[in-house]
Formats: C-alpha cells, sequence, structure tokens
C-alpha cells in the first residue's frame, strides 16, 4: 500500500467541514477589510526564496523544496508566501497602476523540509496578508487586528499578542553592532548555527530555538534600547492604534522573528491554552521596509503576517470549540424503480440548483434500506416517486423528524420545502 509522504495530511469528514467554514470566515472578514485576493504560484524561481526570504535563514539554508525541471531551471515550492506576492508586485507594477495602498490576501499551501511533528508539516497551509506603499503605524496595527478579529470571530480565547520593533534601518544597524559587541567573547557558548548567525546575522540568534533559554540571549541588548526617534515614535503610534482597536498586546523585547526582512514592527499570536505543546505560534509577521527594494522593486513599505492553519485548527479542537457545521441534508430522493428514475432526477437537480441540499439513492435500494440511507444521511425530507406519483405529478414528501407524509403538487415543491425548512 501507498502511503501519504512524510509530513503531509489528509483532509476528509468533520475536519474537512470545519476548515471549509474557517475558510469561508477568512474570505469573509478579508472582504470586510477590502483586501484584494491573490494567488501566486506555488512553484518559482529558486532565486526568488534565495533573495526574498534570506541566504542565512533556516528556511532556505535547511528547509526548502528545491529541484531542477525538465528545461534545467531551478525550481523551489514555495516556502511562505511573501516573496511570490511582492514578485507579482512588482512584476505586475502595482506601484504605478493600482490603488495605494495594495492590500492583498492569500491562502495556500506552503513546503518546507522539516521534522514533523506536531504542529509541524511539510506541506502545511497558510492564510497571509502584505500591505504596500504605507508606512503609517495604522497599518501595522490593522495587520496585527486581523487574526485577533479572526479568532475573536471563531470565539477562540487563550490567545496572547506579542509585539516589538527592530526600528528602521539606522536603528537596526545600531542594534545589530551592539550585539556582534555583546555575543563575541560568548560565541563558544553557542550552539553551531548560531555561531554562524553571529557572522552573518546576529539578530538571528536571539530566535533560536535550541538556546533560547540560556541566560546570554535573555540578557542580550534589547532592540527598544537602541531605536532612533523616528522608529520610537513609530512603535508608540502602532501601540496607540491596538490600544483604539480594543487589542490586548504585550511587548515582547526579545521577539526579533527568523526572516532577513524585518523592520520597525514585528509581532506573534501565540495560544496559551494548557498543554497546547511547543508549537505555539498561531501567527506571525511584521513590518518589512526593504523587501520590495531588495527584489529589484522601487523603494516601498510593506507589512504583514502569516497564519498557520494546521495550529489554529488544532487550538479551536482544544479550546472545544463548535463551529456551526452543517451535518445534515434537506433531501433525500427515493425512486422506487428503474421507471421513475430519470423523473426523480430531474426533481433531484431541480432543488439542488434552487439551494437546497439534496442527496439521492445511487443503488437502486429497496424501501427499507433506502430509509435507513435517509437516516445515516441526517435528511429532514425524504421525497418518494413511484409510478402514481410521476403520473400525477403529486409527490410523496415524508418529514423524516416528525415521520408525518405529505401530498405536494411538483409545481409547488420548491414553497412547500422553503416553508418547512424555514419553521
Ligand atoms: P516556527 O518558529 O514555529 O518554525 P516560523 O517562524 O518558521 O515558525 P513563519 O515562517 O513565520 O513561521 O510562518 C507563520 C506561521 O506558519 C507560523 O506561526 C506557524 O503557525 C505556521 N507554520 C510555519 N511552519 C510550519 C510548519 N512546518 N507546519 C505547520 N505550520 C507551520
Ligand atoms: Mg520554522
Amino acid at each position: 500500500m501507498i502511503q501519504k509522504a512524510k509530513g503531509t495530511y489528509d483532509v476528509y469528514g468533520e475536519y474537512g467541514k470545519k476548515l471549509l467554514y474557517v475558510e469561508e470566515l477568512i474570505e469573509g472578514l478579508m472582504e470586510k477589510y477590502n483586501y484584494e485576493y491573490f494567488r501566486t504560484p506555488i512553484f518559482e524561481s529558486s532565486n526568488l526564496f534565495h533573495r526574498g526570504v534570506g541566504e542565512t535563514t533556516d528556511i532556505v539554508t535547511k528547509e526548502t523544496y528545491d529541484f531542477k525541471d525538465r528545461g534545467d531551471r531551478d525550481i523551489t515550492l514555495r516556502p511562505e508566501g511573501t516573496a511570490g506576492i511582492v514578485r507579482s508586485y512588482i512584476e505586475n507594477k502595482m506601484y504605478g497602476n493600482h490603488i495605494t495602498p495594495v492590500k492583498a490576501w492569500y491562502y495556500g499551501p506552503m513546503f518546507r523540509y522539516e521534522r514533523p511533528q506536531s504542529g509541524r508539516f511539510r506541506e502545511f497551509y497558510q492564510f497571509g496578508v502584505e500591505a504596500f506603499g504605507s508606512s503609517d503605524a495604522l497599518i501595522d496595527a490593522e495587520v496585527i487586528s486581523i487574526p485577533v478579529n479572526l479568532y475573536k470571530l471563531l470565539g477562540l480565547k487563550g490567545i496572547k499578542v506579542n509585539i516589538n520593533t527592530l526600528g528602521d534601518n539606522e536603528s537596526r544597524n545600531n542594534y545589530r553592532n551592539a550585539l556582534i559587541e555583546y555575543f563575541r567573547p560568548h560565541i563558544d557558548e553557542l550552539c553551531e548555527d548560531c555561531k554562524e548567525r553571529f557572522n552573518k546575522n546576529p539578530l538571528r540568534i536571539l530566535d533560536c530555538k535550541l538556546d533560547s533559554n540560556l541566560d546570554i540571549i535573555k540578557n542580550a541588548p534589547k532592540t527598544i534600547d537602541y531605536l532612533n526617534d523616528l522608529s520610537k515614535k513609530h512603535f508608540e503610534d502602532v501601540k496607540k492604534y491596538l490600544s483604539a482597536m480594543h487589542i490586548e498586546y504585550v511587548v515582547n523585547p526579545n521577539l526579533v522573528r527568523g526572516l532577513d526582512y524585518y523592520t520597525h514592527t514585528v509581532f506573534e499570536v501565540e495560544a496559551s491554552i494548557e498543554g497546547f505543546g511547543s508549537q505555539n505560534v498561531l501567527c506571525g509577521g511584521g513590518r518589512y521596509d526593504n523587501l520590495v527594494e531588495m527584489l529589484d522593486g522601487p523603494k516601498t513599505s510593506g507589512v504583514g503576517f502569516a497564519m498557520g492553519m494546521e495550529r489554529l485548527m488544532t487550538a479551536l479542537d482544544y479550546e472545544k470549540i463548535e463551529l456551526p457545521i452543517i451535518n445534515d441534508i434537506d433531501c433525500y430522493v427515493i425512486p422506487m424503480s428503474d421507471n421513475e428514475k430519470e423523473f426523480a432526477i430531474d426533481i433531484c437537480m431541480d432543488l439542488r440548483l434552487n439551494g437546497f441540499i439534496v442527496d439521492i439513492d445511487y443503488l437502486s435500494r429497496n424501501l427499507k434500506s433506502n430509509f435507513k440511507q435517509a437516516d445515516r444521511l441526517n435528511t429532514k425530507f425524504v421525497i418518494i416517486i413511484g409510478e402514481e406519483e410521476k403520473e400525477s405529478n403529486i409527490l410523496t414528501i415524508k418529514d423524516n423528524v416528525t415521520k408525518e407524509e405529505y401530498k405536494v403538487k411538483i409545481d409547488n415543491v420548491i414553497d412547500f420545502l422553503d416553508e418547512k425548512l424555514s419553521e
């Protein structure tokens, strides 16, 4: 038997219904925020991710799915959504001809070659947004408000919003230098990856999963102490606007995030739910005022986040949140014999096109097992079509809950069901 590839999973049944519900909620929310739907390719030139995500990130050095296509091109399955959206923004010249700011949202699979464990897959889904063209702190706050409001709509309570700032380029550089000075005498105490990070991107040391409990990491210089006035003001504004949005947050001075491109605001929303496990970051993001330029676009500010869908679904389970998913159907249609099959098919299609959830007997069952099937499908009504019904155009409709039986003219079936189902 062929089994699924390591780190992947199948969606079906109850989970599928819940997932679709959450996806629709996301779609509706993005409509309300007036974000534009983007869909970029699942594979891109490898270069895009090397330059866009960063040569020194774990994602690029250890986690990408790279291959050569038959035309000898270097291709990578996208490990995240931002680089592709930025590429699209630049390639489609949205800085020139689009309404500013461009507020984009996306949803889809991402691929990372990681060690599979709870909350960590090799193929996983992300919902995310990117907003280009405004450096106003309002949009940082608004981007943070999107996951928070999604969790609120879902009724998810155990969440904690952590925010921090890296400041603008000047502040970030000052901070970087301070970190280098600070870590230089301690290099030997760091893990192998961090020794490498020390040379390439010392900020990333603070994001290390292995070393995060070391005192030298906990006592490292804080970004907040290296901000210039502009950067301080930006961060104060973000906090002010978050409060105006009634969003609770905690300033976490050690939060830097794993990607190369962040400036100013960085944030993560974590699940603070008993027993949730260590993969508890539900989403993360921040401002990336250098990224569009790094990918050969004009200098353009940007801010966004990405949310892991699997961890969100797990969080909903942990909090035992009941989603209003549909577990029943409106009608089950039973043709008594082959002679009534086409007549029954016609009715079935007509009802479906008029908005009812309808199923039909596909196995030529006898009446008794058809009623069993009707119960399994949780149908509200059963429509029985025999010779008499076909001749007279008067259908026999049985309420599968009260067991009451009705005779309904074929032209009145839709009105009848509408009325009964709205009771
Ligand atoms: P982590 O620190 O957990 O590895 P990350 O910093 O690599 O996360 P991002 O690249 O910021 O994560 O992705 C945003 C979100 O996507 C994460 O907060 C998480 O919810 C989800 N995510 C990331 N990697 C995976 C994965 N391998 N499987 C499932 N979800 C993931
Ligand atoms: Mg990761």
